[in-house]
């Protein structure tokens, strides 16, 4: 492997002038836990790396709409963040699942969205919240809904002289609640064979009024189960609605077989996972179950 030349700008101008200049051949380093894997294996071979870590974009901030996530963010300081645990649980209940500390400490909320992996762990729950992303470019920055971000495994409408600065997360209705599960060889280090986000808001009528299933690692790009979701929109909560878009779910993903998992065996634990999970989203909103 080639060394690439490597700049750590203290302004974020000066490396969107990198961008617009280099493309792809410049790439922004972040945690490195996936790049440095790619260039290791010559998937990547980037000229140049761009450091941004001069650059504040870890910041943890409440605003009126809702919560801002520098891209930079890690996975430990979401875990560490009590802002984070209380409006958005299912993000650290994600990032507990999350390979082990030292990824974690180093891992990023941008590298784990810009990688694009249909597996990213962080992504479901980020969807499931209505994530939006800031891409930013010396043109001017544009916000992308998170869902619409990715066009296949590795792929998404990122482009080459473009920098993702922030997570944009609005405030939940009042009565809402999600739950993360991640399906894996082992409990710990393990690429997802399924994960999973649900959130489900209610009115003050105990109708459901925003319902999301997020599934990752069965389709090439991170899925939003949305006839799932129809059948659960404008309804009470029942074991019946939750068995049906469990069943719906099912229907919605187009797995493969890999080294990690067969398509049977997935397409059988996405009906599985989506069930449970959806009732424990239902406990949450009920308070019989812990958030997350
Ligand atoms: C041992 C091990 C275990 C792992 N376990 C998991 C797991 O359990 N779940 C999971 O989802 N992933 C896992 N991963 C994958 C990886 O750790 C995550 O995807 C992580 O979040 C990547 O973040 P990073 O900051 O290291 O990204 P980097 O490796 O620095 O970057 C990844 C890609 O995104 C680009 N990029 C990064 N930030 C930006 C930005 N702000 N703007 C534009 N482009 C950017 C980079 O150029 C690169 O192409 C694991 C990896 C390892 C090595």
């Amino acid at each position: 492997m080639n060394s690439p030349d490597y700049m750590a700008p203290a302004r974020l101008a000066e490396a969107l002038e990198i961008k617009k200049n280099l493309g792809e051949q410049a790439r922004v380093i972040a945690g490195g836990t996936d790049l440095l894997l790619r260039m290791r294996d010559a998937v990547l071979s980037p000229s140049m790396l761009i450091d941004l870590r001069r650059i504040s974009l870890n910041g943890i901030e409440i605003t009126d709409g809702g919560m801002r996530l520098g891209a930079f963010v890690s996975l430990s300081q979401v875990l560490e963040s009590d802002d984070i645990g209380r409006y958005f649980p299912a993000l650290p209940a994600a990032c507990r699942e999350f390979a082990g500390p030292p990824i974690r400490n180093r891992g990023t909320l941008g590298g784990n969205i810009v990688n694009a992996s249909p597996a990213a762990d962080l992504v479901p729950p980020l969807i499931a919240y209505d994530a939006s992303i800031v891409l930013q470019s010396s043109g001017g920055e544009r916000v992308v809904p998170l869902g619409e971000f990715f066009t296949g495994p590795g792929q998404s409408v990122i482009r080459p002289d473009e920098i993702l600065t922030e997570i944009r997360l609005p405030l939940m209705p009042a009565s809402s609640a999600a739950t993360f599960i991640k399906l894996g060889q082992r409990r710990s280090m393990a690429i997802s064979q399924v994960n999973l986000a649900t959130r489900l808001s209610v009115d003050e009528s105990a109708v459901v009024s925003e319902a999301r299933i997020v599934l990752g690692a069965v389709a090439p790009v991170p899925l939003r189960a949305t006839a799932a979701e129809q059948i659960l929109l404008g309804n009470e909560i029942t074991e019946a609605s939750i068995r049906q878009a469990a069943r719906k779910a099912r229907e919605e993903v187009t797995p493969i077989s890999d080294v990690r998992a067969s398509l049977g065996y997935r397409l059988e634990m996405t009906e599985v996972l989506v069930r449970r999970a959806l009732l424990e989203t239902r406990d949450r909103l009920t308070g019989s179950s812990p958030d997350g």
